[in-house]
C-alpha cells in the first residue's frame, strides 16, 4: 500500500486551506482551490461585489437573481434559522458587521446601537423565490452572513470534485473544518484529527479524534474574540439579546456525515448550551459531539474513547 501523503495547501477565506491526499496530483488540487476561490468570491461579506454583497445592498429596495449554489446555500441557512430555539440565524450580519469581532472589534457597542441592529435580523424578513431563484431583504439595513454555514458546505463541494476525480480518500482542512473522506492510508485506516486546545496560541491539542468519511467542525469562542475589562466577547452572538452566547463551555465540535450538517449544528449546539445539547443528541445517535468546558472537562456525546484519544492530561475526559 502507498504510504505517502501529498498535502497541498492555500490561503483562502482569511486561513490555511489544506488537502491531503495519497497520490500525487496537482492537477485536482489545482481544481479544488480554484473552485473553492471561486464559492468564496459569490459568498463573501468582505468584498462589495459578491452575490450575497449584491443582495445586502439591495435590502429594502429590490430582491436579487444569484447562482444556484448560492440560492441553495441560503435555503439552507433561512431553513436551519427556523428551527425553533434554534439561535443559528443567517440575518444576523447587521450585529456581525457592528461588533467586527475578528475584524478590529475591540470594544462593546453600545446598548441603543445593539437594539438598532437587532431589530433587523428577523429571518422571517429574508424572500426566497425558489422561482427565479432571488432573494430579498425587506428592510433596509438588513443582510446575510453565511459564516456559520459556509466553510461545511465547501468541505462537502470538495469531496464531490475529489470523487468526481477518481479520488475516494482525502483529507480536507478548512481552517480547522475537517472533512475527512473515505479512509487514510495508514494501517488503522482512521485520518487522525487533532482537537486544538482552547485558547492556545500555538498548534497545540488536548487531543486526537480518529475517524474515516466523517466531518468534524468546531464552534468554540476562541476562534475570534476580544477582552474587555476581564470579559472576552466571542464571534458567536445571540439574536435575542445581540450580544455573545454566554454558555458553560468553550468549544463544541461536531463529528457528522455531511460537513455542511456538522457547520449548522456546532453553531446551534453553542447555543443551546450543554444539558439542552445532550438532549438534542439524544435523539440524534448520527451526530457525534466533543464538549470543553470552562472548568476543563472533555465531555464526548456519542463518541466513544477509542475515536477520542485524550493527550493533555490537564483535561478530565468524561464519557456519556
Ligand atoms: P461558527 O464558527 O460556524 O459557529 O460560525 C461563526 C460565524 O458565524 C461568525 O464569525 C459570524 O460570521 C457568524 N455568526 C455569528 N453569530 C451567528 C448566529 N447566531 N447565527 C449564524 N451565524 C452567526
Ligand atoms: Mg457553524
Amino acid at each position: 500500500m502507498n504510504r505517502e501523503t501529498y498535502a497541498y495547501s492555500k490561503t483562502l477565506m482569511g486561513t490555511c486551506v489544506e488537502l491531503i491526499l495519497h497520490e500525487s496530483n496537482d492537477a485536482v488540487a489545482e481544481i479544488v482551490f480554484k473552485a473553492l476561490q471561486q464559492l468564496e468570491d459569490k459568498l463573501t461579506v468582505n468584498q462589495s461585489n459578491s452575490e450575497i454583497m449584491a443582495i445586502n445592498l439591495a435590502a429594502g429596495l429590490n430582491p436579487v437573481v444569484v447562482s444556484s449554489p448560492v440560492f441553495a446555500l441560503i435555503e439552507q441557512a433561512k431553513k436551519a434559522s427556523l428551527i425553533k430555539g434554534s439561535c443559528f440565524n443567517l440575518a444576523i450580519e447587521p450585529l456581525v458587521k457592528l461588533w467586527k469581532i475578528g475584524f478590529n472589534g475591540k470594544s462593546v457597542p453600545s446598548l441603543d446601537e445593539i437594539e438598532q441592529k437587532r431589530i433587523l435580523t428577523d429571518p422571517n424578513l429574508i424572500h426566497l423565490n425558489s422561482d427565479e431563484q432571488s432573494v430579498f431583504l425587506e428592510k433596509k439595513g438588513m443582510g446575510i452572513d453565511l459564516g456559520a454555514i459556509a466553510k461545511g458546505y465547501m468541505a462537502d463541494m470538495v469531496k464531490l470534485i475529489l470523487q468526481q476525480h477518481g479520488i475516494d480518500n482525502a483529507l480536507i482542512n478548512l481552517g480547522g473544518n475537517i472533512l475527512a473522506v473515505g479512509q487514510s492510508n495508514c494501517v488503522e485506516q482512521y485520518w487522525r484529527v487533532g482537537l486544538k486546545k482552547p485558547f492556545a496560541t500555538n498548534d497545540e491539542i488536548v487531543g486526537i479524534l480518529k475517524v474515516k468519511n466523517k466531518s468534524v467542525v468546531t464552534s468554540g469562542i476562541y476562534e475570534r474574540y476580544f477582552e474587555q475589562n476581564g470579559r472576552v466577547y466571542h464571534h458567536i452572538l445571540n439574536p435575542l439579546t445581540g450580544y455573545p452566547l454566554d454558555k458553560e463551555f468553550i468549544s463544541v465540535s461536531i463529528i457528522s456525515a455531511s460537513s455542511l450538517e456538522g457547520d449548522i449544528y456546532s453553531t446551534i449546539l453553542y447555543g443551546k448550551g450543554l444539558y439542552e445539547s445532550i438532549d438534542v443528541l439524544s435523539k440524534r445517535s448520527d451526530l457525534g459531539a466533543i464538549f470543553i468546558t470552562r472548568n476543563n472537562q472533555i465531555k464526548l456525546i456519542n463518541v466513544d474513547d477509542k475515536t477520542f484519544e485524550l493527550s493533555d492530561k490537564t483535561y478530565q475526559l468524561k464519557l456519556n
